[in-house]
């Protein structure tokens, strides 16, 4: 189904962002909230990455107008009427995005496709809040979505795979990488990252590294972003929030590390308000280090060795689990991880990276981080058989990929 016209619903962060992107391709989007008002503003943040791009000399402004006459603002439903596609961005909230999902059903053309940016919640629920589950799904986009290039494509127990092909079309024409993702929680790139994210903030925890040496570590291995700063960004009540839903469904592997649930509790929020891992207002008054103390007190956690292959191996792990389950094929999850966190480009992805450390190499450092550090480092059951098999990597010719 060609897409003519596309709508958002929610215009803040994400809404907007994608209502740019949307624009930029050159489709028509309307872009709606609950108060005109609220439209508007996000009409302007539309503007705003327009100006942006004129500023860097991507474009003229005359071409930023052109762009901008595509988009257009309302506050009720009667907007979406004429739309091919739907894309919900409202606040992350399963009962609000059911009821939205159910008014925009009774609302749209009966040919609409529906889908939803959520980052967490569970796409078959929404799809059963309507008539027409077969076109509902889960598209996410990352942030900043005008910049990150991956799309995941999530569809829910009801979804056709026609709607899941048009959405990929569709994705492609917007010039974004579609990936499709078999539904679990926090979809790929969210697992994976957590359960680096999560070792990082352990680390710090048992004192086995500083913030600022981890990060320059995780940076010289090519990173684009250390992990504290990158927890401070996207804010540590959003990122404990996601933490704590990955725990509830993957079991104790996924615990939250203690320091994170202390810092949300002293309100360090990170970037946003001025304190997390790292101080933007002002100098360091020793907070963070008398919180890990604290923790390290309750918990009685000790310092071990520090090395980056902790951090990357408890991805590597998940990632392994994850292509063991089908959410993804091994290429794609490599391909999720290069263009939805920047892992980096010449290492081509966790797989790749695993393989060319050697599987066996792999196998070995987990068995021993499980032995020192817990049960949360249990290799996951490929990587034996992959071993024994002789799968052993790039040196070998054959692991994830053939050499
Ligand atoms: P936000 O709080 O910036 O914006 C949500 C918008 O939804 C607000 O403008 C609000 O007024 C509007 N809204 C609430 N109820 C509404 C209703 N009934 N009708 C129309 N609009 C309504 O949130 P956000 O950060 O843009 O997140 C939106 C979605 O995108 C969430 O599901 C979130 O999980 C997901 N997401 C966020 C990020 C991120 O980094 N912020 C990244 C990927 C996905």
């Amino acid at each position: 189904m060609y897409i003519f016209r596309v709508g958002v619903v929610g215009a803040g962060t994400m809404g907007a962002q994608i209502a740019q992107v949307v624009s930029y391709a050159g489709l028509p989007v309307v872009l709606t909230d609950v108060t005109m008002d609220r439209a508007r503003h996000g009409m302007e943040t539309v503007r705003r990455i327009y100006q942006a791009r004129v500023e860097r000399g991507k474009m003229t402004p005359e071409q930023a107008e052109e762009k901008m006459l595509l988009v257009s603002s309302g506050c009720d439903f009667r907007a979406l009427q004429e739309v091919d596609l739907v894309i919900e961005a409202v606040s992350e909230n399963l009962a609000l995005k059911r009821q939205i999902l159910h008014e925009l059903d009774a609302g749209c053309a009966p040919g609409a496709m529906l889908v939803s940016n959520t980052s967490a919640l569970s796409i078959s629920a929404l799809g059963a809040a309507t008539s027409r589950p077969g076109k509902v799904l889960g598209l996410h986009f990352f942030n900043p979505a005008y910049a990150m290039p991956l799309v995941e494509v999530i569809p829910g127990l009801a979804t056709d795979p026609e709607t899941v092909n048009d959405i990929v079309g569709f994705a492609e024409s917007i010039r974004k990488v579609p990936i499709v993702v078999k539904e679990c929680a926090g979809f790929l790139v969210n697992r994976l990252l957590m359960s680096y994210l999560n070792e990082a903030v352990l680390c710090v925890q048992e004192d086995a590294a500083s913030c600022k040496d981890i990060e320059q570590d995780m940076l010289a291995f090519g990173m684009p972003v250390g992990p504290f700063t990158l927890l401070d960004t996207v804010g540590l009540d959003i990122s404990y929030d996601v933490a704590k839903i990955l725990f509830e469904h993957y079991g104790p592997r996924m615990a939250p590390a203690a320091l994170l649930a202390e810092l949300v509790k002293n309100e360090r929020f990170g970037a946003k308000n001025g304190h997390g891992f790292y101080e933007y207002e002002g100098p360091d008054t020793g907070t963070l280090q008398r919180l890990i103390e604290k923790v390290q007190h309750e918990t009685g956690h000790r310092p071990m060795p520090w090395k980056p292959t902790r951090l990357l191996c408890a991805m590597v792990n998940e990632a392994v689990l994850a292509l063991q389950e089908g959410v993804a094929s091994a290429r794609d999850i490599d391909l999720a991880m290069v263009a939805g966190i920047g892992f980096p480009k010449e290492k081509e992805g966790p797989l790749h990276y695993a393989d060319s450390l050697g599987i066996d190499t792999v196998l070995a450092e987990l068995e021993t981080y499980a032995q020192t550090l817990g049960a949360r480092f249990w290799p996951a059951a490929m990587l034996r058989r992959m071993v024994a098999a002789g799968f052993t990597g790039s040196a070998a010719g054959r692991g994830f990929f053939t050499y």
